[in-house]
């Protein structure tokens, strides 16, 4: 690609991957990726893929390999406290798509299947390092890593999450994740009989949900109001039990299943934070993507699915060069688009934790689905 030969990322998570990947098929030839853990894992639980992530997978070429390891569906059932079907909502495909309208997916696989198409695409990937050092050069962008080395890159690309370090080394001034006020408890349990949709139910501090993610296995999980975003302060060898006890107000399947949740170090909790940088998310020859620009709360499921999109669409303004302006217009593009998801996603997060039930949920989720299956 002329003008952009070497770019280091720094982040082996979804959107790096998904940007290296993307990149490779449009022709840069030397790419690199700085992953901070050692150990270059995610956590066990699962990913809701919606019908553009889908779209997205298919255009890096892996879309099959998401469906053949995951729970293809068409659409979610909302349930109320008791368990009690209120509706089922069937999701638009984007426009020119075959596959399924959403699937689901354990994380493990998602970036199973990424880091290996990473690594066949001939990138380079270094684990427990980061960068120390970015100094910013008229013709190229020189980095100081944790292990001594040092490089000069033509373009740098951080990917390094909602906590991403090159912001703060970069982007003076830029917006800082802020709690949402809710927490998500999530764990994996076998497959609901029955289960081929998305399920979600009504509680009085949140929703409890099923998302199925291979024919034997779905997560449970429940988002709820909380005054406290730190959850590493829960009693870790307690996890289940408060999780069952969170549980208690629903009935239905949710009671049928929450005794099964008995070990604590497989509950996962989290809290909910956001972050929009305003733009450019550039600085020189330093972009940001994913969760790093705009970290989305996960009320309709599209934070992923917009990390791997900034790929695809930064490899193609790349392509199209030159390289400043080709900055320019990929946030040009993406801006919009993940404005609309961040504050979509918060309004439904705001009516559950208002306990609000005059409002259109489904309106919402689908005016939401609709505007992100717009073509890139
Ligand atoms: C509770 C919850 C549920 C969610 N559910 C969904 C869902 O169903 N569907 C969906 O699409 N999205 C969902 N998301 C959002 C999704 O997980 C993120 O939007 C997505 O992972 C963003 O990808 P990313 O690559 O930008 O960041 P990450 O996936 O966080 O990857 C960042 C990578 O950078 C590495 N890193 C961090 N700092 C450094 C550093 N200084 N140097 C080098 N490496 C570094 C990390 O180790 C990590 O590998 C959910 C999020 C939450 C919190």
């Amino acid at each position: 690609m002329k003008g952009v030969e070497r770019v280091l990322v720094v982040g082996g998570g979804i959107g790096g991957l998904s940007s290296t990947i993307a990149l490779h098929r449009a022709g840069v030839a030397a790419i690199e990726i700085v992953e901070r853990n050692p150990r270059w894992d995610v956590y066990g639980v699962g990913i809701i893929q919606p019908g553009n992530a889908i779209r997205a997978m298919a255009q890096l070429g892996l879309a099959e390999q998401c469906i053949a390891q995951g729970y293809p569906m068409e659409g979610s059932r909302s349930h109320d406290i008791a368990g009690n079907v209120v509706a089922d909502i069937d999701f638009e495909r984007p426009a020119g798509v075959s596959f399924p309208s959403m699937n689901g997916l354990t994380r493990p696989r998602l970036h199973k299947i990424l880091q290996d198409a990473a690594l066949a695409s001939g990138a380079t990937v270094r684990t427990g390092v980061t960068f120390s050092a970015i100094e910013q050069r008229t013709d190229a962008v020189a980095v100081t890593f944790t292990d001594g080395t040092e490089a000069e890159f033509d373009l740098l690309v951080g990917a390094d999450g909602i906590n991403s370090s090159v912001r703060e080394a970069v982007f003076d001034g830029a917006a800082s994740p802020r709690f949402f006020g809710q927490i998500v408890w999530r764990y994996n349990l076998p497959r609901y009989r029955d289960l081929n949709r998305l399920w979600m139910f009504d509680g009085t501090r949140g929703r409890a949900g099923f998302v199925p993610l291979a024919p034997d296995l779905m997560y449970i999980l429940l988002i709820e109001a909380a005054d406290d975003p730190d959850t590493s302060a829960l009693p870790e060898d307690r996890l289940a039990e408060i999780f069952r006890e969170h549980l208690a107000e629903f009935g239905g399947a949710i009671a049928e299943v929450r005794d099964l949740i008995t070990d604590s170090s497989k509950v996962v909790v989290r809290p909910v934070e956001t972050v929009l940088v305003e733009p450019p998310w550039h600085r020189g020859r330093v972009v940001l993507i994913g969760d790093a620009a705009h970290a989305t709360s996960p009320h309709i499921g599209q934070g992923a699915a917009q990390a791997i999109e900034d790929g695809i669409v930064l490899a193609e303004e790349l392509a199209a060069g030159p390289l400043p302006t080709a900055l320019e217009r990929f946030v040009a593009r993406r801006y919009e688009r993940c404005k609309i998801v961040i504050e979509g996603s918060t309004q439904i997060g705001r009516w559950e934790m208002e306990g609000a039930r005059d409002v259109d949920y489904a309106g919402t989720i689908k005016r939401l689905t609709d505007a992100v299956a717009a073509p890139l």
